[in-house]
């Protein structure tokens, strides 16, 4: 890793003005800088000697991308938020416990440290754990560039395909907003071990609001389901069909579409008994 680390390219801005003005004039020549958060996603990728980008723009000095912020139901995240600063919270806890809950299972201590919220997002992996959590909380993607200023993404449009984004190549994601709703909070994670494993499924419900990783190229909201259960609907076997009707799993290392797919189905049946 050390080798392969020695040669990138990597910029340490202070402010944000400055990393937005860096990723601007890279943009402009044509060699975007990639967003460096904690790296926990970015380092495994380098020292597995994959292709990967050259040149960074590292993020992990910028103070204004730190902090979590509570307004009435409203939480605040900076996007250099990490699962350790999630789980001290006070207002997580009172608001979003299920974000407690996935942040607690997602590696260990030292992931926990320096993984953060912008990144499992940036990353655009469809086993984030993070973001079935905010999909089903309804939170919002706030993206920033030193041209066009800010504008907000519902995190339900922020993924166009496997990995890919909205974000264009001068932005960074500066902030995860959610106005939480009232409701039922589940979050469940289904691994090989308990900790330290990506998700083969993973389930989050905030209410009806129901969003699914792992099953499909982005993580997913259940759209069929959630009208099920808007309407009043308690059938477990119809929770499983309509949450299935919504995912598209395949086979990869981890898993089968099967097994994902059955264990979705239960999941969802599971969530509607215990309603
Ligand atoms: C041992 C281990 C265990 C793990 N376990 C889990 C797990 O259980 N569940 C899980 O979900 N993940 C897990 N991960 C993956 C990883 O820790 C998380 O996805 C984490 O949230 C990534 O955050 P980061 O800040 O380290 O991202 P980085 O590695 O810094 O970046 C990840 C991606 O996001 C982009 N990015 C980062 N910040 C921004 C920003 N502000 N704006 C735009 N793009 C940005 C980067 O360019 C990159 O593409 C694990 C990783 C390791 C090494």
């Amino acid at each position: 890793m050390i080798s392969a680390a020695l040669s990138l390219q990597v910029e340490r801005p202070r402010r944000l003005r400055d990393a937005l003005a860096l990723m601007r004039e890279a943009a402009e020549h044509g060699h975007p800088l990639t967003p460096l958060a904690g790296g926990t996603d970015l380092y495994v990728g380098i020292n597995a000697g994959a292709p990967m980008p050259k040149n960074y723009v590292d993020l992990w000095g910028i103070e204004e991308l730190r902090g979590i912020e509570r307004n009435g139901r409203t939480l605040v995240f900076g996007a250099l938020t990490t699962y350790s600063e999630c789980i001290e919270s006070r207002a997580v806890h009172k608001l979003l416990p299920i974000l407690v809950a996935a942040a607690r299972e997602i590696g260990g201590l030292q992931i926990q440290n320096r993984g953060t919220l912008g990144g499992n997002i940036g990353n655009g992996s469809p086993a984030a754990d993070a973001v079935p959590v905010l999909l089903a909380a309804g939170a919002t993607v706030v993206l920033a560039s030193r041209t066009h200023g800010e504008r907000a993404v519902p995190l339900e449009r922020y993924y166009t395909g496997y990995r890919q984004t909205v974000r264009r190549a001068d932005e960074l994601i500066v902030r995860i907003e959610v106005e939480v709703p009232k409701g039922k909070q589940v979050f469940r994670k289904v691994g090989t071990r308990a900790a330290q494993a990506i998700s083969k499924v993973v389930m989050a419900a905030v209410g009806p609001r129901v969003a699914f990783g792992s099953v499909a190229p982005t993580v997913v909201r259940a759209h069929q389901l959630q009208a099920y259960l808007e309407a009043g609907g308690a059938d477990p076997e119809e929770a499983r069909r309509l949450a299935c009707a919504d995912l598209k799993p395949i086979d990869d290392v981890r898993s089968t579409a099967h097994y994902r797919l059955t264990v979705a189905g239960n999941l969802a049946a599971e969530l509607v008994r215990a309603r």
